[in-house]
């Protein structure tokens, strides 16, 4: 039988938010390559004899190189089994699926992917929180706040186009965004949700404005992994009652 590699999305972290489709590749495959935001309730469902390698890599800590689990893939692919590769929310919102892909095509072997549940989605569903809303917001701009060469998005063109705003990996230095946001003309009074675990059973988050965006989420102790949801439309979350609006309100 020829190899595969399956780019799957596990989803935010809890096994429910798994798809059914996951689900069924992950079960057939021989091979797990599992990242460090993966639930760990997942690795239950592996069928007995699967090899499990854990390759994690969070920001900061100590790290599987990623062109190490790029020839792994391949090795296992090649010896004709069929590869899970895991990973956190969906494997190509910041998950690096489409440059694995791309490699993995160009060295011959086959891919397919899966999608799954993304951080900000899940975010959104757990504070009943609308990303898109009518009349308040249009669109949703998923962006991270970390890059290996220091860039940033264009903050001053997303402050003008009044979407919502998801940023991921944006917790090393909550100080310096806000600041850098304010400064490229995103109101001081914008509500802000932070929402560490999002879709998990130890899901935590504090609601705030920019202005106070950065004493607040150090005094609710928040930290990574977590999104930073920016936009008039934290105003209208559903789930929170009218006292958890008001800035600083950690739950
Ligand atoms: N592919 C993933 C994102 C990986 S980048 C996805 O689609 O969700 C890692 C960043 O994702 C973290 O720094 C954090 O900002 C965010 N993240 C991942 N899981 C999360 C969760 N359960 N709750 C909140 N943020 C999460």
């Amino acid at each position: 039988m020829n190899g595969k590699v399956w780019l799957v999305g596990a989803g935010p972290g809890d096994a429910e938010l798994l798809t059914l489709k996951a689900l069924r590749v992950i079960q057939a495959c021989d091979v797990w390559l599992v990242d460090d935001l993966v639930g760990r309730d997942i690795l239950e469902f592996a069928r007995p004899g699967t090899r499990i390698v854990e390759v994690g890599k969070r920001g900061g800590c100590k790290s599987t190189p990623q062109d190490f689990i790029l020839r792994l893939m391949a090795r296992y692919a090649r010896q004709g089994r069929q590869v899970a590769r895991l990973k956190g929310g969906d494997p190509f919102i910041f998950g690096r699926g489409g440059e694995e892909w791309a490699w993995l095509a160009e060295h011959g072997i086959d891919v397919e992917a899966v999608g799954g549940i993304t951080a900000a989605f899940a975010a959104g569903t757990d504070l009943g929180l609308p990303l898109t809303h009518r009349g308040v917001a249009r669109g949703v701009a998923l962006v991270t706040a970390h890059t290996m060469d220091g860039s940033r998005p264009d903050w001053q063109g997303l402050a003008a186009a009044k979407l919502t705003v998801v940023c991921y990996m944006g917790m090393s230095n909550v100080d310096a965004l806000a600041d850098e946001l304010m400064t490229a003309g995103f109101a001081a009074s914008l509500p802000v949700a932070v929402v560490h675990r999002a879709g998990c059973s130890d899901q935590r988050h504090v609601v705030s404005t920019l202005q106070s965006l950065a004493a607040d989420v150090a005094a609710s102790g928040l930290a990574s992994p977590a999104v930073i949801v920016l936009g008039e439309v934290v105003a209208h979350a559903c789930a929170l009652q009218p006292e958890a609006l008001q800035s600083g309100a950690a739950a």
